[in-house]
């Protein structure tokens, strides 16, 4: 394992990681960027992986920015664990590496929250993420007709993709209601871009004269080894499947997410203390104006400390960078609050239009209505609902006592996927707030990891074995 040592480390290269690195590098700092992806630009600029396609014009200038700056960038690069210090270990295709700083920015951004349903593992069920990286970074998108569902502007930003991009879209199913976006439209007017887009993505798929089913969800998928068929059902004002009123369209593909997660597995196994979010239904670090955590020279930006947008995570990433200047010594008192004010301010300015989305995607009681007892949740170790209720009635009352009795959120993905719904069964089977059940411990390797690459040239027939003298 090699080592490399800067003066500050910056993990996540989305606008918030980015805008982090290069303003602590304009002050002076030796930066180092971590990002597992090929290059620079997170979930909303993510780079095409094939000449040819365009990417956003604002992915294109942000690369270039890193380019020219002095910030040493380290793309390709999963980082599985960051001890206290700080140490941080990433799997690159070279091996395992070891990076090392007093100081570190964590901007890992979100996961999408996909609620199973009874035949989501069905061959052609994907996340919107997964689609939106088929369409950004590959151009291309599921074969055949599509159901898109789920709630949040994902939903409309992949069915827009899959029409501009030729496929066909068989259906929209949204969570939400035309109402939930209407009441946004104020806060939305105060950014008529990303206003403009919305409805750009509106129009291209009511063109394609795709159906568009408000207050809808999927509740089953069928289909031998391919999607066949998919069943939609009207939902209330709590998101619970209404009984009547179900409707099956014929589909080859599926794509589905029900929001975004905020990524806190680093800053948790690094003891940052958390709290309860509303808009993301989950658990997030907290931050002080500044962006400092609650563990000394560990500072957060981005979606990962509560959904806000790309915007105000690029803000919040270039106050996080200035701080963690300021706290090297790299500008004095005057200076930094100098500059920290605009800021402050531009973030919390793009933060309100970032939230009143999240708002709109908040998870509502009924959400987990869908998942039946032989749905699949955590599908790195087969446990289905029912086994997790089980869990609850012998008297698991915690997610780890959970893990403990099922194993669910044990698997590779280390609950990233399946933890929060988990979690969400569970205190609906004691009646409780999803806070009340506690949080996932976290454990390396937050990434899998080849046993070969973590024990490097090391042979089992070099383990030195004690001679016995004969007594
Ligand atoms: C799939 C998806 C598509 C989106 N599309 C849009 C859109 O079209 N328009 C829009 O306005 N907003 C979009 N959003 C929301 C937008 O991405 C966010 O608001 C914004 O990107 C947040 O920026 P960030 O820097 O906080 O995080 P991100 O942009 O998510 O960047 C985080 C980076 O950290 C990396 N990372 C995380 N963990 C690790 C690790 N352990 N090791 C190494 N690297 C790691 C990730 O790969 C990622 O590159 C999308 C979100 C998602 C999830």
């Amino acid at each position: 394992m090699s080592g490399r040592d800067f003066d500050l480390l910056v993990v996540g290269a989305g606008p918030a990681g980015a805008a982090a690195a290069l303003e602590a590098a304009g002050r002076g700092l030796k930066v180092g960027l971590v990002d597992e992806n090929a290059a620079a630009g997170g979930q909303v600029h993510r780079a095409p992986a094939h000449p040819g396609l365009n990417g956003t014009a604002e992915g294109a200038a942000l690369r270039a920015r890193l380019a020219a700056s002095a910030v040493v960038h380290l793309p390709g690069r999963s980082v599985w664990h960051v001890a206290p210090g700080f140490s941080v270990s990433c799997l690159s295709p070279g091996g395992s590496e070891r990076l090392s700083a007093p100081r570190l920015v964590l901007a890992t951004g979100t996961v999408e929250r996909i609620v199973p349903v009874p035949g989501a593992a069905t061959p052609g069920v994907i996340g919107l993420a997964a689609a939106t990286i088929l369409l950004k970074a590959h151009g291309t998108h599921p074969a055949g007709p599509t159901v898109v569902a789920g709630v949040g502007p994902l939903v409309y930003a992949v069915a827009a993709g899959l029409v501009g991009a030729g496929a066909a879209v068989a259906a929209v199913a949204d969570l939400a209601a035309p109402g939930d976006w209407l009441r946004r439209l104020p806060a939305l007017a105060t950014r008529p871009a990303l206003l403009r887009q919305g409805v750009g993505w509106m129009a291209r798929i009511r063109a394609a004269r795709v159906p568009i089913l408000f207050r809808h969800t999927i509740v089953s998928i069928t289909g031998e080894d391919r999607v066949a068929a998919v069943r939609l059902a009207p939902v209330d004002a709590g998101w619970r499947p209404r009984p009547d009123g179900h409707r099956t369209v014929t589909a080859s593909a599926v794509a589905m997410g029900h929001g975004l997660i905020p990524a806190t597995d680093i800053a948790a196994a690094l003891g940052a203390a958390l709290r309860d979010d509303a808009d993301s239904g989950s658990r997030v670090p907290v931050t002080d104006a500044v962006q400092r955590s609650s563990v000394e020279g560990l500072y957060l930006a981005g979606d990962g400390t509560g959904l806000a947008g790309a915007e105000a995570a690029a803000q919040a990433g270039r106050l996080a960078g200035l701080t963690a200047a300021h706290d090297a010594g790299a500008l004095d008192d005057a200076t930094f609050h100098r500059a920290a004010r605009p800021l402050r301010r531009a973030r919390d300015r793009a933060a309100r239009v970032g939230r009143a989305v999240a708002a709109a995607m908040a998870p509502r009681p009924g959400l987990l209505g869908q998942v039946t007892g032989d749905t699949v949740v955590c599908r790195c170790e087969d446990v289905d609902r029912a086994a997790i209720e089980a869990a609850a009635a012998a008297g698991a009352r915690d997610v780890n006592q959970l893990k403990s009795a099922t194993r669910c959120g044990m698997g590779p993905c280390q609950g990233r996927l399946c933890g929060e719904v988990a979690a969400g069964i569970l205190a609906a089977c004691h009646g409780v707030d999803r806070g009340a059940v506690g949080r996932w411990t976290v454990r390396p390797p937050l990434r899998p990891v080849p046993m070969e690459t973590l024990l490097g040239d090391f042979g089992y027939a070099d383990i030195p074995k004690p001679t016995f003298e004969p007594r």
